[in-house]
């Protein structure tokens, strides 16, 4: 069934008639289409940073709790989303049946032995990372490096992390890479990998040079500031004050990554899964203009992807709102209709 969509498209606002029969977006009619809403439109929200199909760190992937999650998704306007590492090997509806958003993964999470979550991901010795890594990015495009992780554990050395960049490189793939530790960060940096996930204690002076040299930041500010309050009332220590410390300066450093020209990236890496528009509101309210924080959950984090935003030829995403979310990004919550893959999944007429 041919359906058609209308109204302001975002970014730019520009009034469009999109058709769709199949997953591409028309503007020549299509006879018989029908009109399931008009509105404010995005091309589809995204997740860029989400783990689907576990609970638990350590638990194992469950095929029923991943369709469930990615349910949750979609049912919020994502129809794209990153799985910078995943619980299992991925069931091969994954990404691709008409009911669960388009999705990039990198696999396991790659980490120096002893650190990381017991349970998840492989142990990667340092001579090994960059074939590992490279032979991952050849079959899903991204690999994922744990660049750090407790407070007195070492980073990724910067020569191995760069050997890694290259490989994965060399074979069309892209690395994106966890920091919480400024040492990490400053690693990642000089790696020139493709993103960075997390950030925490990133030193604000590499912002320019992420910018430069085109390092995305995906923040995951929401579950740092829902887990603050929390955090304040652990016993005093320096993973306290790690943790605290850093994400209270996390939102100044996401509003300063954005006046540095660092694209940001919007990702929950949380449970409940749904939850981008949190996100959003997050990088809002830490600074970042609503038309730049609704970029990194849209048209900006489709790009990053490689898919295109509302016009012929592109994949049939959408999301319509009844009024321009920018204004109140409240509004994000209560799209009028999600249209995936050229279905209307959620609302419509
Ligand atoms: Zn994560």
């Amino acid at each position: 069934m041919a359906l058609r969509i209308r109204g302001p498209a975002l970014p730019h606002g520009e009034h469009v008639d999109l058709y769709a029969d199949g997953d591409r977006w028309t503007t020549d009619p299509v006879r018989g289409a029908d009109l399931v809403a008009e509105g404010w439109l995005l091309p589809g929200l995204v997740d860029a940073h989400t783990h689907p199909g576990a609970l638990a760190p350590g638990d194992p992937l469950d095929g029923e709790l991943l369709r469930e999650h990615l349910r949750a998704h979609v049912d919020a306007g994502v129809t794209a989303i990153r799985a910078p590492g995943l619980a299992g090997e991925p069931p091969s509806w994954f990404g691709v049946a008409e009911d669960v958003p388009r999705a990039w993964h990198a696999g396991p999470w790659l980490a120096q032995p002893g650190q990381f979550f017991d349970g998840w991901g492989r142990r990667v010795d340092h001579a090994d990372f960059p074939a590992v890594a490279a032979a991952q990015a050849a079959r899903t495009g991204w690999a994922k490096v744990v660049a750090d992780w407790g407070i007195d554990d070492d980073a990724v050395p910067v020569d191995v992390l760069t050997a890694v960049v290259e490989a994965v490189h060399a074979v069309g793939g892209r690395v994106a890479v966890h920091t919480q530790h400024a040492a990490g960060g400053a690693a990642a940096v000089a790696a020139r990998v493709d993103s960075v996930e997390h950030g925490m204690w990133l030193d604000p002076g590499l912002l320019a040079r992420m910018a430069e040299q085109g390092t995305a930041l995906t923040p995951t500010l929401s579950p740092f500031w829902s887990y603050l309050p929390d955090a304040r009332r652990r016993p005093d220590g320096p993973r306290k004050e790690w943790f605290v410390r850093g994400a209270e300066a996390h939102g100044p450093l996401v509003a300063a990554a954005a006046e540095a020209g660092v694209r940001v990236l919007a990702g929950t890496d949380s449970v409940p899964h749904g939850r981008v528009s949190d996100e959003v509101r997050a990088l809002a309210k830490a600074g970042m203009r609503a038309h730049d924080a609704l970029g990194a959950a849209s048209w900006d984090a489709r790009a990053y992807l490689g898919l295109p935003g509302l016009e012929p030829g592109a994949p049939a995403d959408a999301v319509v709102y009844a009024e321009d979310p920018r204004g109140d990004l409240n509004r994000l919550s209560e799209p009028l209709a999600v249209i995936l893959r050229g279905r209307c999944v959620r609302g419509g007429r």
